[in-house]
C-alpha cells in the first residue's frame, strides 16, 4: 500500500505517540524511521522521566503514561520517585522501550518502515503529499493527506514548505549537547554513605529541599545528582580536563548503574558534518576523562565500567518551527493557559546554555502547550511534534523532554486522524472536539 491517510516521520517516542494515537482513532498509519528499531533517544540511552509538578500533581497522562506501566509492568522502569527539581523521576530501562515501542505500533496497526529515511515532501495538485523515503539507494513513494515530523529536527516538515529557525533568537545558539553514557558496577551504598556525610556534594538547590530527598535516599531505586562539585576541583587542580563543576546524572540504585550527562561540547552547529564529527570525537574523549575521574576520585565508582553509550551525539536542539504560536520561556513561567491547549507541562526548564557551564534552571508551574504551537504557519497537511515544535531557546528546555514531547505526539496523531475523518486541514480542526477525544483518551488537557 502506498496510500496513507498519516505518515508520521521519526519513530522515536514522540512518532510512536503520534502514530499509535492516530490508528486507534481509525487512520491508516505509517511510521518511518531511519534506524532499525523504534524508541528514539529514549531506546539508546539510560533517561529518567518528569510526570509530576513540583507539588506531586501528575501532569502528563495519556500515551506516555500507558507505556510507561507498560515499562514497568515488564520490570523495564522503576516506580515513581519524588524529586525536588524534576517533580518526579521514574528510570526506564532502553532494551525494554524498543520492545514496548515495537508491540504498542503493532497492536495499534500502526505499518512501520525501519531502516528509511524521509529524504522528500513534494505538494501534489490534487491537494496530496508526496513523501519519498530511502532505504540505502531504494526509493519508496507514498502519498498521504498528513505529515507529522517527529524527527526533532524539523526537517522533513521544512520538505513540505514549513519555516524553521535555529536555536535561541539573539545569535541561533543552541544548548550545549553532551555524549551521555551510563556505567555500571557502582557501590551505590558507598555512594549513599558519603553523600549524607557531604549533603553539599549532592545537588545545588536550598537545604531544606536537600536535606528532605537526602533522608529517603536508602530507599530509592532511583535518584539524580548534580554532584561532586568539590572532588571535580580537587580533580581539575590535579591536572584533569573536565568541562563542567558538577557532575548531573542520575544513580539506578537498585542496579548499581549512573548515567551522567557529564559532557559538555559547546560550539555545535547541528547542520555541518565536520563540526558535528569534531562534536563527537570531544564527547569521546570527555567520557573517557569521566570515567576516569569517577573511578579515582568519587566513593562507590572505583569498579565502574562502561554500560552504555549513545549512537550518535546528543543535540538537545537543534530547528524550531516558526508556528501558528510561538510558546516562550515566560509563557511558561506564568502558568499561562489556552483556549486551544492540548498537552500540560510542569518539568523545570533545563536549559544548558551554549555559553557558560552551568545549568539554568527555572521551576515553573504547570502550563499549557497550544495546538497552534504544532502548526506551522502556512504549510497544510503538516504538524510538528516534539523537540522542533515553535517554541523558544528557553520554552524547548522544558517541552523537549520525553513525557511532553510525547503527549505533543499524542495531540498530533489525534489531531491528524480527526482531520481524515472530517475532511479538513489542521488547522481547520474543531479544537474542542479535539481536546475532547484526548481527554477521553485519558490524556491531560488541562
Ligand atoms: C543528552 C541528552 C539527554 C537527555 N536526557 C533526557 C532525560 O533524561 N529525560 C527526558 O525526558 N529527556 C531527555 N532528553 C530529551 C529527549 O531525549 C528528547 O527530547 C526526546 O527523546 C524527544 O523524543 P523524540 O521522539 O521527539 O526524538 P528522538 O528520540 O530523537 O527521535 C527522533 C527519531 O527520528 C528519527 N529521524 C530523524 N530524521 C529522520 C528522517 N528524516 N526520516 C526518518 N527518521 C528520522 C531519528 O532516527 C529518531 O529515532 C535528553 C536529550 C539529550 C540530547
Amino acid at each position: 500500500m502506498n496510500q496513507y491517510d498519516v505518515v508520521v516521520a521519526g519513530g522515536g517516542t514522540t512518532g510512536l505517540a503520534a502514530a499509535v494515537a492516530a490508528a486507534r482513532h481509525g487512520a491508516t498509519v505509517l511510521l518511518v524511521e531511519q534506524l532499525g528499531f523504534l524508541g528514539g533517544n529514549a531506546a539508546i540511552v539510560p533517561a529518567w522521566l518528569g510526570f509530576h509538578s513540583l507539588d506531586g500533581e501528575l501532569m502528563v497522562k495519556g500515551i506516555p503514561l500507558e507505556a510507561v506501566e507498560r515499562l514497568q509492568l515488564e520490570g523495564g522502569a522503576t516506580d515513581f520517585h519524588r524529586d525536588p527539581i524534576c517533580g518526579s523521576v521514574v528510570g526506564v530501562n532502553t532494551h525494554w522501550w524498543k520492545l514496548v515501542a515495537a508491540e504498542m505500533a503493532s497492536e495499534a496497526g500502526v505499518a512501520v518502515r525501519l531502516h528509511s529515511r524521509v529524504a522528500g515532501v513534494e505538494r501534489r495538485s490534487d491537494g496530496t503529499l508526496g513523501v519519498t523515503t530511502e532505504c540505502r539507494g531504494t526509493r519508496g513513494d507514498i502519498s498521504t493527506r498528513t505529515l507529522i515530523d517527529c524527527t526533532d529536527t524539523g526537517e522533513v516538515a521544512a520538505m513540505g514548505g514549513a519555516e524553521l529557525s535555529r536555536g535561541r533568537a539573539s545569535d541561533g545558539s543552541v544548548q550545549v549537547a553532551s555524549w551521555s553514557f551510563a556505567v555500571n558496577g557502582v557501590n551505590t551504598l558507598e555512594l549513599i554513605d558519603y553523600l549524607l556525610e557531604h549533603p553539599e556534594e549532592a545537588r545545588p538547590f536550598p537545604d531544606v529541599e536537600l536535606y528532605d530527598w537526602l533522608a529517603g535516599l536508602r530507599q530509592a531505586e532511583i535518584f539524580v545528582l548534580g554532584a561532586f562539585k568539590s572532588l571535580v576541583a580537587r580533580a581539575r587542580a590535579e591536572g584533569m580536563d573536565l568541562p563542567r563543576n558538577n557532575v548531573p546524572g542520575v544513580v539506578f540504585a537498585h542496579r548499581g548503574e549512573f548515567f551522567t550527562v557529564a559532557s559538555r561540547v559547546v560550539d555545535v552547529d547541528p547542520g555541518d558534518p565536520e563540526n558535528l564529527s569534531k562534536a563527537e570525537l570531544t564527547g569521546m574523549r570527555q567520557t573517557k576523562e569521566w570515567l576516569t575521574f569517577l573511578r579515582t576520585y568519587v566513593p562507590g565508582f572505583s569498579n565502574a565500567d562502561l554500560a552504555a553509550t549513545p549512537h550518535q551525539i546528543g543535540l538537545r536542539e537543534t530547528n524550531h518551527l516558526l508556528g501558528a504560536y510561538q510558546l516562550t520561556g515566560e509563557d511558561l513561567m506564568a502558568g499561562r493557559t489556552f483556549p486551544d491547549g492540548i498537552a500540560m507541562g510542569a518539568y523545570h526548564l533545563d536549559i544548558h546554555p551554549p555559553d557558560h557551564a552551568g545549568i539554568d534552571t527555572q521551576r515553573p508551574p504547570h502550563y499549557q502547550i497550544p495546538f497552534r504551537a504544532l502548526l506551522p504557519r502556512e504549510a497544510d497537511g503538516i504538524a510538528v511534534a516534539g523537540r522542533a515544535i515553535s517554541a523558544t531557546h528557553e520554552a524547548m528546555a522544558s517541552t523537549r523532554v520525553i513525557p511532553i514531547s510525547m503527549a505533543l505526539g499524542q495531540a498530533a496523531g489525534t489531531a491528524a486522524a480527526l482531520a481524515t475523518r472530517g475532511g479538513c486541514e489542521l488547522r481547520d480542526l474543531d479544537v474542542d472536539k479535539l481536546r475532547e477525544a484526548l481527554a477521553a483518551d485519558g490524556a491531560r488537557v488541562s
